[in-house]
């Protein structure tokens, strides 16, 4: 078989796990920042370890995947449609704000982390997490400060050698941009240079617990430290025991890497730019730490389209669990899978699911038959299943768009969805072997189908149109109406609505004929039966509508001759 970028992946890293520390649990991770919603253009930052570390476990290799929760960066701000009064919680680790108003959890950032934690699992992403808050006040990481302040200096030249290269790039992003870019981490924060010299460790204030303390000074011998506080307080504490505190983002992140021996950590566009984070860090472990940098592949933006509409709306950004609302969790890994890290693709809330889901269909198809190319092969089986675990899926599959239509044109009954999609696929015993794919369109129809996309069938005849037609028009109603019962199936209907112009022209109904004019002519006896039936010149494709309209409605409904 050839190997995917996955594989590639995974060579790389059992050999450098093996290299560095054999006989042990190979590692890969990720970093995200539950300081707010997190945003659906974040999951690749878990994804791209996930399949990696997958593809490890598949071959028989023990793999940790770690999600580092930074749950212990400052509150930076308060997000539109929350209570300003959080304005107060600025410059508080994440995990002593209050969750916003009528939250069921503790504080901000498990608000935060629940959704996202729900969502992985639904995806079959296993991890063990890790709360930076837990490992920085329980004092894991209590030796790796100590190293750290001890070798300030030489961190501090370190960092220089990057001030002055990215001092203009990154002075024209705000804090907030800047940290928007690099997703997760503190990436805002100062590196710890301040007019008192410089100090990697940043204390929380003992009095009002906000960052916003500047150490006036560092004794090696004796680990005192002093700090003064933006609100008045100062204190001397000593680092061989204070806890509240922890080391600038750009320190932080090596020391992560050197303490979980970290081999595989990909990281967004940002932070591999000259002067990112990745690139610092990658010597602050080993000048200081003495460790290696992970192997970080850099991964390209994921966009979002046909959200637009709706964020505003619902006053928020696009979550994974938005994704998976409207798509199977097969379908979104797959996403993921088939395009390499350093390509940049989009996850479609709009229109475009329809086409995803085809192409998804049409893989599948080719993977049963056996014709799949050996990547396309590849991407489906990471997308369908894990080293431990099936992805549930959709045990009778109809097309997305035809679900999306009968659901849209059924407008949610459930027996009149069966009687429908029977006409589909008459073995269809309940609904429940349409599901989970069902219940994603039919989320999709009600959530972001704009209502101008709606189809809404007529209720009585356009009475009005049908008095105007020509004796041709009404010749075309006439031939659609006659051959309804021996055309009622989807192949049927398609036949009879390409072959009523033919008819009309002279041609027999399965006639192989495609001129400009008979064209012409469908287009225009296609527009008129979208007039008639949904008040539109458009819809979703006829047959469908047909089927999902019904014999009687039809008739009802174009019935020339009646309604006149
Ligand atoms: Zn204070």
């Amino acid at each position: 078989m050839d190997a995917d970028w996955v594989a590639r992946f995974a060579d790389e890293v059992i050999a450098e796990a093996e290299r560095r520390a054999p006989g042990k649990p190979v590692v890969c991770a990720s970093g995200l920042s539950p300081s707010g919603p997190i945003h659906l253009g974040n999951l690749r930052e878990v994804m791209t370890p996930h399949l990696v570390a997958d593809e490890i476990r598949r071959r028989g290799h023990e793999c940790v995947h770690i999600i580092s929760w930074d749950d212990f960066d400052r509150f930076r701000k308060v997000p539109a449609g929350v209570d300003p009064a959080w304005n107060e919680h600025i410059g508080k680790p994440l995990t002593t704000v209050p969750a916003p108003p009528g939250s069921e959890y503790p504080n901000w950032a498990e608000h935060f982390k629940a959704p996202m934690i729900a969502a992985l699992a639904e995806m079959g992403v296993e991890f063990h997490g890790i709360s930076q808050t837990e490992m920085y006040t329980s004092g894991a990481y209590r030796e790796q400060v100590l190293l750290a302040m001890r070798e300030r200096r030489r961190i501090d030249a370190i960092l220089d050698q990057y001030r002055t290269k990215k001092a203009k790039a990154k002075e024209v992003l705000d804090a907030d941009e800047a940290a928007a870019l690099e997703g997760s981490g503190a990436a805002s924060e100062d590196d710890g240079s301040g007019a008192g010299g410089y100090y990697p460790y940043k204390p929380y204030c003992s009095f009002c617990d906000r960052d916003l303390t500047t150490v006036t000074s560092y004794d090696d011998e004796t680990t005192a430290l002093s700090y003064t506080c933006v609100c008045g307080h100062g204190e001397t504490v000593l680092l061989s025991e204070h806890t509240r505190g922890k080391l600038v983002w750009k320190v932080d992140w090596p020391m992560r890497w050197a303490y979980e021996g970290v081999v595989f950590e990909p990281s967004g566009v940002d932070h591999s730019s000259p002067g990112s984070s990745f690139v610092v860090g990658g010597q602050i472990i080993r000048e200081v730490f003495g460790g290696q940098q992970p192997i970080g592949p850099m991964y390209a933006f994921v966009g979002i389209s046909g959200m637009a509409k709706m964020s505003s709306s619902k006053g928020g950004v696009p979550t994974p669990a938005d994704a998976l609302s409207i798509m199977e969790p097969a379908l979104l890994r797959w996403l993921y899978a088939r395009r390499r890290p350093n390509q940049s693709f989009k996850i479609s809330f709009d229109q475009e699911i329809q086409r995803m889901y085809d192409e998804w269909d049409t893989l599948t198809r080719k993977v049963t038959e056996g014709t799949a190319l050996p990547a396309d092969q590849s991407a489906y089986r990471r997308a369908s299943s894990t080293a431990s675990a099936t992805l549930p899926d959709t045990p009778r599959r109809l097309p997305y768009r035809t679900l999306a239509s009968v659901v849209d044109i059924a407008t949610g009954h459930e027996e009149q969805t069966l009687r429908i999609l029977r006409a589909f696929d008459p073995e269809i015993g309940g609904l429940d072997e349409l599901r989970p794919r069902l219940d994603r369109a039919r989320h999709w129809v009600n959530t972001y189908l704009p209502a101008e996309e709606r189809t809404q069938v007529r209720e009585t005849p356009d009475k009005e149109l049908l008095d105007t037609l020509g004796e041709a028009e009404r010749e075309s109603l006439r031939l659609l109406l006659d051959g309804l019962d021996d055309h009622w199936s989807l192949d049927g209907l398609t036949t009879l609505v390409y072959g009523v112009p033919k008819v009309l022209a002279g041609l027999e109904m399965d006639a192989k004929a495609a001129t400009p004019e008979l064209k012409a002519a469908q287009r225009a006896f296609f527009a008129l039966l979208y007039r008639l039936l949904v008040g539109r010149d458009t819809g979703p494709r006829l047959p469908t509508l047909l089927l999902a309209v019904g014999r009687d409605r039809i008739r009802e409904l174009l019935d020339a001759g009646r309604a006149a």
